[in-house]
């Protein structure tokens, strides 16, 4: 965060930002560069720890991810540990994103690509019900590499 200046990056959230009408304000900026440059889904509370040192109070970096998430810019998901993860929305995904990868061992939460589950099996599965999450768990890199 500490180049919160760079130019391009601002301009190109601004723009997001007015395509979904919303004000331009600092804090939703912030927000929205946090999570452009988090490899992975961001708590509330990570997301805190970045933006509260560069004066923005957890209530309104909690409030900025609601408005984010209500125009679709963001993307809230919920892996199993009722903790809220909020990610960028990229263009081409619909309302259920794309699966994730929980490491059993360690916790850490990484995305993974769509191609995991295909389209058709998406749609088969629709006898079931609506899919809105797809969670994947296993052993993550680190935590295989260090048996
Ligand atoms: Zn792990
Ligand atoms: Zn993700």
């Amino acid at each position: 965060m500490k180049d919160l200046q760079n130019l391009d990056e601002v301009e190109s959230v601004r723009n997001l930002l007015k395509a979904s009408s919303l004000r331009c304000t600092p804090a939703r900026i912030a927000v929205l560069i946090a999570l452009r440059r988090a490899k992975s889904p961001q708590t509330h509370a990570d997301l805190s720890n970045q933006l509260v040192p560069l004066g923005f109070d957890k209530a309104t970096v909690f409030r900025n991810l609601t408005d984010l998430t209500q125009v679709g810019l963001v993307h809230r998901t919920e892996l199993g540990d009722h903790v809220w993860r909020f990610e960028i929305r990229e263009h081409h995904e619909d309302e259920s994103s794309h699966p994730h990868f929980l490491c059993v061992n360690c916790g850490s939460i990484s995305c993974l690509e769509l191609g995991i589950v295909s389209e058709t099996n998406l749609k088969k599965s629709a006898i079931i019900g609506r899919v809105s999450e797809v969670l994947v768990k296993g052993e993550c890199v680190t935590c295989f590499a260090a048996k």
